[in-house]
């Protein structure tokens, strides 16, 4: 019988614990929740407070050094398509055209010095599909792609999840094409134009013929050889 009411005692003061410890929750959260991002030393001293997060209006902070949305400053990028190649589940579509020798001036330089020798007018993310592998960013030449700390960029439509960073309008990209296939027939006209080029002079070639001792000796070809 002692037993009997020693169970109920325990499962009384159990409760009273558990309930304690549910109060003490409850009156902390009259007041917010700290702001310190991952980043900070403060980030797991803020235990009390509303755990929820009034989202959109709050967010957590995201580390300076995340890596979450592709991006490409496509002013430093030089069409070598080695991102393209790079990523296995295609989320990068690239096109581009060669930059004729009279706008390798306009067409300009990477921050790095590096001559640009391709338009791109198309430069295609689909980070829908992308999954932050990093693949593409580590074979990158000039550094120009990479993953940056935005987190939050969902959207309603699909199709707004594909960014497009390509640096030709329509009307420029037609007029590229225009102009590079103009020099390249021009080019091949001038070509078939041009007197053929006089043939090589031929030289006589030194022909290695074997010794009866084994060495070799240099003869040249069609000459007569006292022994002949
Ligand atoms: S991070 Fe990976 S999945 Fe995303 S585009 Fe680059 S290679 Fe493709
Ligand atoms: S690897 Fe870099 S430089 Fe080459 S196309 Fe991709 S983003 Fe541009």
């Amino acid at each position: 019988m002692s037993e009997y009411f020693r169970n109920i005692k325990t499962g009384a003061s159990t409760i009273a614990t558990g309930m304690g410890i549910t109060l003490q929750h409850f009156f902390n959260a009259v007041k917010r929740k700290g702001d310190a991002g991952v980043d900070d030393a403060d980030y797991f001293r803020q235990v009390d407070g509303l755990v929820t997060l009034q989202y959109p209006r709050e967010a957590i902070p995201t580390p300076a050094h995340g890596r979450y949305r592709l991006e490409n400053n496509i002013d430093d990028c030089i069409g070598c398509s080695q991102c393209e190649r790079a990523c296995p589940i295609s989320c990068i579509t690239i096109e581009t055209i060669k930059v004729t020798a009279d706008d390798l001036g306009v067409c300009g330089k990477t921050s790095g010095g590096q001559q640009k020798k391709f338009w791109l007018p198309v430069f295609d993310i689909d980070t829908a599909k992308c999954m932050t592998c990093g693949l593409c960013t580590v074979v990158c030449p000039t550094e120009c792609l990479i993953h940056s700390p935005v987190s939050d960029f969902s959207e309603f439509d699909r199709e707004n999840l594909v960014y497009h960073f390509g640096n030709l309008t329509r009307l420029e990209t037609e007029a590229k094409k225009r102009k590079l296939q103009e020099q390249q027939a021009q080019a091949a006209k001038d070509k078939a134009a041009a007197p053929p080029k006089p043939a090589p002079s031929v030289r006589p070639s030194v022909e290695k013929t074997e010794s009866a001792e084994g060495g070799d000796s240099g003869r040249i070809k069609g000459e007569q050889t006292e022994e002949q």
